[in-house]
């Protein structure tokens, strides 16, 4: 990246609005724009527009001629310009070869202008450039006499990548493996896309004459070169690599949440099982006492117990790592030899997509067989023998009613099962499922069904999204409501019962859910906390080291905070109208627009209201649907930027005007600021020539 904007910029001026204007750095698009800058340094003047850029990229990635890995070859461009490359020989050979093709060029204009302008243009996509630390917005290249445009930011088309699916041969990965992930390879691909149109390799370099079809000499794909170079910063979680185990599924469920999903989506489709040398080569670059591990690729998150690599893999993770494993399971793997292993590598924690105990129906709607439903159904009485701590999960389509969710915890509930949880169905406008029912009406009727089930078990039950049970049946939906206790935890010694609400904690008075979240997790003493339980005031003591039993192991059940042992729905905080707060004051904003989304503006709108009063005066609420999926998806956190600008341009036309401060929710963005598009949220800021700032509100609103 450096060599290339090094070469740009000795070759040609940089332009905003016209005004010249010389970057000194840049640094890598990320979550926060926190990334260091490094320098851009001129190069010396090379042996052609052309020719700078392909040994740019052949310093760091080896290309595909025809299909076929070429590390040298001799190509002609057709303005008669000629040039050369040549690769040093792969520095570990042993390592996986990540591959990926080459997406059709975009649309460029003639000259080393137009060159420099396409390059800038798929870079800045994956930089930003600043002077000091000022941010630059280039938007053109002059050479010479010659001012070209850089392609306009357009939030709502994203780049052709070519197709999601695995391809088939399996060495080449879709782009959309790290769309959204590593969009550095996804610039090269692009750069390189940019340059193979310019040229062709000459037939006397490719030497191939015993080839059955005539070679074109195009370029197809390119290869990594050395992998050391693409280590990243990394938490090292062992799930960053045993995800890599659920790239297939071994049923397929009639409303599995992978199908109908749109093609350009920042996540690969598998067909078959990580391979080998891939998977130990994501081994051997894992590095939990560094923090370092290879760059994140991003498949569909399917099955993961049905891998034949899950031993060794699961094996050489705890070697390296004692944290815990989360999975995710249909159940119908739960074989003994998995749990077995299970037992061998724990802390383990599992959640069980049972769905039903009727096996014919389950067999049904899961298309599973028979063997399969016997599995999934007979090993929770195993791993409750073995003290493997599991949750449940079930969906609440019309196949799987409430009276046999019931008859369900009925028969599991003796098991100790930690939790349980119940998603409401939430479908893309193309699922393939069709829906025989009013989907807003059977989210209501489920969600009050399921809550007065809650007495009659002391699993806890959450329902998913917890927004929309706290909207439709809570006074308050900040109200401090409990919705269970782990069984064996210190919270459920303590006696509280769902629907218990909590009014004080210590000597603190409680408004919402996040502060028992948040209070809670610091208790370190006995400690005695007030609920109202029907019209009664009850005072509970919470003992923080008051003896435990299974299935509690801790604060967390996987990926669900629960502390100790409490199981509440997260909501917003007086930390995020703070936040608010601050980014309008310190822009001094007098318009400013704040995101949310159907489900959440109910909660957006009453914590303004209550904590921020004066601003909610002066705060407009844009309202973003997610159209980009469709169906029945409402949550900020699956729309991509073309939602958030097309909404935004909604508001501006319907209201007759503009934000000058654009408050967005971060809760949707990955570690690199993309969203399940790949695309980075400073787009918006780009295309609206609007301040925008992202804010760390409340993440993981998991349940
Ligand atoms: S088990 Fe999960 S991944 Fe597999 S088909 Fe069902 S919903 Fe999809």
């Amino acid at each position: 990246m450096a060599e290339v904007l090094g070469l740009i910029v000795s070759d040609a001026v940089l332009t905003v609005d016209g005004r010249v204007v010389r970057p000194t750095g840049f640094r890598l698009r990320s979550h926060a724009g926190d990334r260091e800058i490094d320098p851009i340094v001129a190069e010396p003047a090379s042996a052609g527009a052309l020719q700078g850029q392909v040994s740019a990229l052949t310093r760091i990635t080896v290309p595909q001629v025809d299909g076929e890995l070429r590390p040298a070859a001799r190509w002609r461009s057709a303005d008669g310009t000629e040039g050369d490359w040549a690769v040093p020989p792969a520095p570990r050979p042993a390592d996986f070869a990540f591959g990926y093709p080459i997406p059709p060029a975009p649309e460029m204009a003639d000259g080393p202008a137009g060159l420099y302008a396409a390059v800038l243009g798929v870079l800045l996509d994956a930089v930003e450039l600043v002077d000091g630390t000022a941010l630059l917005p280039v938007d053109g290249v002059r050479v010479g006499e010659r001012q070209v445009p850089l392609p306009a930011v357009d939030p709502e088309t994203h780049p052709v990548l070519g197709p999601r699916l695995e391809l088939p041969g399996g060495r080449l990965q879709p782009l959309h493996t790290v769309a959204a992930t590593e969009p550095t390879i996804v610039a090269l691909a692009r750069h390189w896309s940019i340059v193979a149109e310019q040229l062709v390799v000459t037939p006397e370099a490719l030497r191939l004459p015993m080839a059955d079809k005539p070679l074109s000499g195009r370029l197809t794909g390119f290869v990594l070169h050395d992998l050391a170079e693409w280590q990243v910063d990394a938490e090292c979680h062992p799930s960053e690599i045993y995800e890599y185990l659920a790239r297939v599924c071994n049923v397929a469920c009639q409303f599995c949440y992978l199908f109908g999903n749109p093609d350009d989506l920042a996540v690969a489709r598998g067909k078959k099982v990580i391979a080998g040398d891939e998977m130990d080569t994501r081994l051997r670059y894992f590095d939990p006492e560094g923090h370092r591990t290879l760059f994140k690729s991003q498949w569909e998150i399917n099955e993961f117990l049905v891998d034949p690599k899950l031993p060794h893999v699961l094996r050489s993770l705890r070697a390296v790592s004692d944290r815990e494993f989360y999975f995710i399971t249909n159940g119908s793997p739960l074989l003994p030899r998995v749990i077995d292993l299970l037992d061998e590598v724990r802390p383990v924690t599992l959640v069980i997509s049972t769905n039903t105990i009727d096996a014919p129906l389950r067999q049904q709607v899961m298309n599973e067989r028979r063997g399969q439903t016997e599995t999934a159904l007979t090993c929770l009485e195993q791993l409750s023998d073995r003290r493997i701590p599991f949750g449940l999960s079930f969906v609440a389509t019309p196949e799987f009613p409430v009276e046999r969710l019931a008859e369900a915890l009925d028969k599991i509930e003796p098991l100790r099962p930690a939790m349980v949880r119940v998603n409401l169905p939430g479908f893309t406008r193309s699922h393939p499922y069709q829906l025989p029912f009013d989907m807003a009406e059977a989210w209501e009727r489920s969600t009050r069904d399921i809550a007065a089930l809650r007495k009659r078990y002391r699993t806890p039950i959450v329902i998913i999204p917890s927004a929309f049970e706290a909207n439709t049946l809570f006074e308050d939906p900040h109200e401090p409501r409990i919705a269970g206790t782990v069984p064996g935890s210190p919270a459920a010694a303590a006696g509280f019962q769902p629907g218990d609400v909590v009014e004080r904690i210590g000597i603190f008075t409680i408004s919402s859910r996040a502060q028992i979240q948040s209070l809670v997790m610091t208790l370190r003493r006995p400690s005695r906390i007030v609920v109202r339980r029907g019209g009664e005031r009850r005072t509970l003591t919470l003992d923080p080291d008051g003896p435990v039993e299974y299935p509690y192991t801790g604060h967390l059940i996987g990926k669900y905070v629960v502390p100790y042992g409490l199981v509440v729905a997260p909501s917003l905080s007086l930390g995020d109208a703070k936040a608010i707060e601050a980014a309008v004051t310190a822009t001094g904003a007098q318009r400013p627009w704040l995101l949310t989304s159907p489900l959440m503006e109910m909660q957006a709108r009453t914590f303004i209201e209550r904590w921020l009063p004066e601003r909610a005066k002066s705060l407009h609420y844009t309202v973003v649907t997610n159209e980009y999926l469709g169906g029945n998806i409402q949550v900020l956190d699956m729309a991509t930027v073309g939602d958030l600008h097309r909404a935004i341009r909604r508001d501006i036309d319907h209201t007759g005007s503009r934000p000058d401060l654009v408050l967005l929710p971060g809760t949707g963005f990955n570690q690199e600021g993309r969203d399940i598009a790949g695309r980075h949220w400073g787009d918006l800021e780009r295309a609206l020539r609007v301040p925008v700032r992202l804010l760390d509100v409340t993440t993981q609103f998991l349940f």
